[in-house]
């Protein structure tokens, strides 16, 4: 039931930024959801588009980016940024890291595009 939350928090920001509901309410939300969600982007944009278009906000587009982590080897100490699965460390490939903490899901920017 993830999606139903971020899809809430996703038209919580739209009322934040003064979004006009109905047919003159034009906004792009862009979000970033982790790899590691258990939430699909193609599900969040479906579950998005049906909340938000009850609350009347139908004229909103959802953009969905993957977002980066960082893993912190064990052997050489290093920090790596990703953006896909990752089976090694990529400065000594040593295969013994730890995964940072992260958001699985984060509001990048709302875009108010009324008028
Ligand atoms: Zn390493």
């Amino acid at each position: 039931m993830h999606d139903v939350s971020y899809a809430n928090k996703i038209v919580a920001a739209l009322v934040a930024q003064g979004v006009p509901k109905g047919a003159a309410g034009r906004a792009v939300v862009k979000v970033s959801l982790s790899p590691f969600s258990h939430v699909k982007p193609e599900r969040l944009k479906e579950t998005a588009r049906v909340i938000a278009g009850s609350e009347g906000y139908q004229n909103m587009a959802l953009e969905v980016r993957t977002a980066s982590f960082t893993i912190s080897c064990s052997s050489c100490g290093r920090e790596s940024e990703h953006r896909e699965a990752v089976f090694s460390c990529p400065h000594c490939g040593s295969t013994s890291f730890n995964l940072k903490p992260y958001e699985e899901f984060c509001i990048d920017s709302v875009e108010n595009k009324e008028g």
